[in-house]
């Protein structure tokens, strides 16, 4: 039994119900490449491997990466070693898809680390284009941000940023008795389904997440002094107050009361010409 790390957020799932809910709800096809980042001891790799076209593991630990080469030798599985957060994706997906052998379908399968989920979370979101969905473990506090409707309290540029990409729904809950080691927190599953379109138009994406950060940036201050704060950073056209006006949205307000679409208007304020 190998020694759980701590730092590199290994919490392995030990709960054969819990591995087998998550494949099914992926429901893996042989189109299907599933690239799983943190394979761990396997718990999820060997039910992928069973269902899908093809598996990629993406694994940091060394001892995991030569346990998981012994213990599972599916044909379809490749065990990489890397770190998920330095690879290159866009690279590594593109490289993929022109290789032709592989007009696979790709999903992500994840029980995250918790310590690096959410920029793992942005990296991936980065590569909407090229990834049909993804399924992922992470704590529950994470999953709420994703899944948040405008006006609570975990509303913020995470979930801005996940539903402008993706459809997302929380799945299924699991209890720290699932791991071993148990983790201090709880944990979600959750499904991100990319969208072939946005829900809103912008004319650039870079500047219009440039705008929802330094919309909440500070959550406690009105969105027009957050704004008034970022202003040499973001592209306004107009004055803030005007662009506000514009948008028909009061300058009080504050950045977790806007719906996407409030975002999008007043992107299209600052920015008309
Ligand atoms: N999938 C396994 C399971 O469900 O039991 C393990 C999940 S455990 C929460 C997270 C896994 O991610 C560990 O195996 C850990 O070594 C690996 N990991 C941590 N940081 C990583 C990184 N930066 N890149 C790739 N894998 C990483």
């Amino acid at each position: 039994m190998i020694k759980a790390k701590k730092s590199l957020g290994q919490n392995f799932l030990i709960d054969k119900n819990v591995s087998r809910r998550i494949v099914e709800s992926v429901s893996p096809q042989k189109g299907d490449l599933i690239i799983e980042i943190g394979p761990g001891t396997g718990a999820l790799t060997h039910l992928l491997t069973e269902f899908a076209g093809r598996v990629i593991a993406f694994e940091i630990d060394t001892r995991l990466v030569e346990g998981l080469r012994l213990s599972l030798s599916a044909s379809n599985l490749e065990v990489i070693e890397a770190d998920a957060l330095d690879l290159d994706w866009k690279q590594f997906l593109t490289g993929r898809r022109q290789s032709g052998a592989e007009r696979l379908r790709v999903r992500v399968v994840a029980n995250l680390p918790y310590y690096i989920s959410t920029a793992i979370l942005q990296k991936l979101i980065e590569q909407h284009d090229l990834i049909f969905d993804m399924t992922l473990m992470l704590q529950t506090e994470v999953v709420e941000r994703i899944a948040a409707a405008p006006g609570g309290r975990d509303y913020g540029y995470l979930s801005v940023l996940v539903q402008y990409y993706s459809e997302a729904g929380k799945l299924f809950d699991v209890p720290p008795s699932a791991f071993r080691p148990a983790p201090k927190v709880n944990s979600a599953v959750v499904r991100l389904v990319m969208r072939e379109r946005p829900p809103v138009e912008v004319s650039s994406e870079d500047d219009f997440f440039a705008l929802v950060r330094a919309a909440f940036a500070q959550r406690r201050k009105t969105i027009l002094n957050n704004l008034k704060a970022a202003h040499a950073r973001l592209a306004f056209n107009i004055p803030i107050e005007q662009a506000l006006e514009q948008a028909k949205i009061d300058s009080r307000t504050r950045a977790e009361a806007l719906s996407l679409a409030d975002f999008a208007a007043l992107h299209r304020a600052m920015t008309r010409k």
